[in-house]
């Protein structure tokens, strides 16, 4: 089979992955080398703004100013919460690595959440990951088996991450809340204050281009924000600086597959992100 072919192929397969029709991807993306959301090879990505609130003061969420020049979503919320000092006594902000945050998590019991879970799941991925992934919480499988994205829900996320030629292996993968809530219900407030020092200590050692937050706890738990998911789509967030794009968890797709075209716009957004 030719080279050409078994892309054309592949086109194909994500787009019935992704619900599209066929202008989900633009017919450049099946030419060999050309990076995702580029029409023509030679077109060079636009760079991301490099600042969108430089006066944006720490652990408030600042509204953006237009993303003008580009066509790019507009810039959205901005959310600056304080970064691990030096002298910090605090353990979460002096772990030095991600193996450490696990082990700390692991002993955690700072919510009711831990009186039930069986693992807690702290997130895997590599340490030099460009994207990290950011769903809800574990489900059955992951509080069985103390791995992030591993049900069905998971499943689908691997194929969304292929999509756009990210080995799953290479993207951190995490969660809000590190251990299951029971009967899979949404965490509680207190639940999501007493692990979300986790999150941002991890986010901080990986230090990713893009952060993708899949769902409404996610992406209101990272922007601080009660907008709803739908007012916070298709807008270049940003936490910490870091660009933050908000799009539909995965289980939700699998519920609803209206939901894969929007989500594959979203993803795309992430895409450029990564490769500009
Ligand atoms: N849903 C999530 O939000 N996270 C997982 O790890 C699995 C399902």
């Amino acid at each position: 089979m030719t080279d050409a072919r078994a892309l054309a192929i592949e086109y194909l397969k994500q787009q019935r992955l992704l619900g599209g029709d066929s202008v989900v991807l633009p017919m450049a993306s099946v030419t060999p080398g050309l990076r995702p959301g580029l029409e023509n090879p030679t077109q060079k990505p636009e760079s991301t703004p490099a600042v969108l609130n430089p006066g944006a003061s720490p652990g408030k969420t600042q509204t953006g100013a237009n993303n003008s020049g580009s066509d790019l979503p507009p810039l959205g919320l901005s959310f600056d919460p304080p970064s691990a000092d030096l002298f910090a006594t605090n353990p979460i902000q002096r772990a030095n690595s991600l193996a450490e945050v696990a082990q700390l998590i692991a002993a955690c019991r700072d919510c009711k959440l831990c009186d039930s879970r069986t693992n807690t799941v702290p997130g895997e991925g590599p340490a030099t990951a460009k994207l990290v992934v950011v769903g809800e919480g574990p489900g059955r499988t992951e509080d069985e088996t103390g791995r992030p994205f591993v049900g069905r829900a998971g499943e689908l996320l691997t194929k969304i991450l292929e999509a756009i030629q990210l080995p799953r292996e290479q993207v951190f993968i995490c969660n809000v809340v590190k251990c299951r809530p029971p009967e899979n219900r949404l965490p509680q407030y207190d639940e999501i204050a007493a692990c979300m020092p986790f999150l941002y200590r991890q986010i901080e050692l990986v230090k990713p281009k893009v952060i993708l937050a899949m769902g409404g706890t996610a992406a209101q738990s990272l922007l601080n924000t009660k907008q709803s998911l739908g007012a916070l789509r298709n807008q270049i967030h940003r936490f910490r600086g870091i660009p933050l794009i908000v799009t539909y968890h995965p289980a939700a797709l699998l519920r609803n597959p209206n939901w894969k075209r929007p989500t594959w716009d979203d993803v795309r957004i992430a895409a450029r992100l990564l490769a500009a």
